[in-house]
């Protein structure tokens, strides 16, 4: 362990067993030690009383319950809250509770920055300095439970649906977001719906795949071209996984969670990707098919090239797409003018790798 604590947030249940199992324990004191982390919100194991003193005192020496440092905290005049996260010497991370009147979504990310490059993305524009460890990810909701008050107690859950939709592409960093998958639907851990968790990808094929058998939860794909000579420009790991190749894996995992609807999104650009050819030839490829589409209105950052397109074409948009079949939402844009709003979030990254395109660097994030 090279003298480090294990921070015990991050661990799903076998992974904790393990820990446990090391130590010499049985299994039934992960059940204790879970339900004291993420039901009463306990960092303290002095304060854990059913755990004998003998292995509190051990724990104190070699494990830690240890969330993200907030470095500061922004309100949003409709409710969102943004909270930056310390990750390191001078690096930072973005998290977003967005309140809404049936629920309550908290937006978190997997990445310091991102390697993909997506040109409509602050985030990819920043470049990529690291994966978040499991810790990090689950250390961000469980931080956000208690900063938004949510106790043991309460009988309405603050925070009913949590999505992978901040900064970072999940599936770049499977590793250590499957096992907080396993653990936001773990009844001991934050016992959500299946249903209630989101994961976000721009379509790292091998491994939505190998997610569709480890832990599926549902999946939203940031599709916003209907055809590869647009989305190659737009979202550059569509030049290695094109769009056959992803609806295929779509459909793929869709069957395993009994065709269950995905989410596809798509960030309407004026000019770009938003014209009546372009909305019935997405409604071709979805038609007949478990897909539902999401339209978010591009979100402006520093140095931008592109605009948002009008609302009516917007409206135009999703009229067409719901003529052709497909059930369409417009995602109303929140947090604006904290920044909060989708791909808006920009963190703090330093020392990045810049974001190349290069085979090798594809190659790298889809493997990983
Ligand atoms: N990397 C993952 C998840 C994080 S991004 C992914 O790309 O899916 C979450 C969503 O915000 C994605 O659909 C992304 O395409 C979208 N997004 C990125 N930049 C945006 C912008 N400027 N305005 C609106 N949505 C944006
Ligand atoms: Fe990365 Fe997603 Fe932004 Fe693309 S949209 S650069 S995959 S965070």
């Amino acid at each position: 362990m090279n003298g480090e604590r294990q921070n015990l947030l991050g661990l799903s249940r076998p992974q904790l067993e393990d820990f446990l199992a090391g130590l010499g324990e049985k299994p039934y004191r992960a059940r204790q030690l879970m339900k004291w982390i993420y039901r009463q919100g306990e960092a303290d194991f002095d304060r854990m009383t059913d755990i004998s003193k003998t292995l509190r005192e051990r724990l104190k020496e070699l494990a830690e319950v240890k969330p993200p440092v907030i470095v500061t905290e922004r309100l949003s005049n409709d409710g969102t809250r943004k909270w930056l996260l310390q990750t390191g010497a001078s690096q930072a991370i973005e998290m977003v509770f967005i309140p809404e009147a049936d629920r309550g979504t908290l937006c978190i990310s997997s990445q310091v920055g991102c390697a993909l490059d997506c040109s409509f993305c602050a985030t990819g524009k920043q470049g990529f300095n690291r994966n978040l460890s499991s810790a990090e990810i689950a250390g961000q909701v469980w931080l956000a439970k208690r900063l938004l008050g949510e106790t043991a107690l309460a009988t309405d859950r603050v925070i009913s649906n949590v999505v992978f939709m901040g900064m970072g592409e999940p599936l770049a960093n499977y590793r250590n977001v499957v096992p907080v998958l396993q653990l936001l639907i773990d009844e001991l851990g934050f016992e959500l719906s299946r249903r209630r968790v989101t994961l976000s990808t721009s379509g790292l094929v091998p491994n939505m795949v190998k997610l569709g058998d480890d832990c599926n939860v549902a999946l939203a794909v940031s599709l916003h071209a209907p055809n590869d000579e647009l989305r190659d420009r737009l979202v550059p790991i569509n030049r290695k996984h094109p769009i056959r190749e992803l609806l295929d894996a779509c459909w793929g995992y869709a069957k395993k969670r009994n065709n269950r609807q995905i989410t596809f999104e798509y960030v309407m650009m004026d000019g770009v990707n938003d014209s009546h050819v372009h909305a019935r030839e997405l409604a071709r490829l979805l038609r007949d098919r478990p897909a539902k589409v999401n339209l978010i209105p591009f979100n402006p950052f520093p140095g931008t090239g592109y605009r948002c397109s009008p609302a009516q074409r917007i409206d135009e948009f999703r009229q067409i797409l719901l003529d052709g079949g497909i059930m369409t939402t417009t995602r109303r844009t929140r947090g604006q003018d904290i920044d909060a709003a989708c791909g808006q979030l920009a963190g703090r990254v330093t020392d990045r790798t810049t974001a190349r395109l290069g085979d090798k660097l594809i190659r790298q994030v889809s493997s990983a």
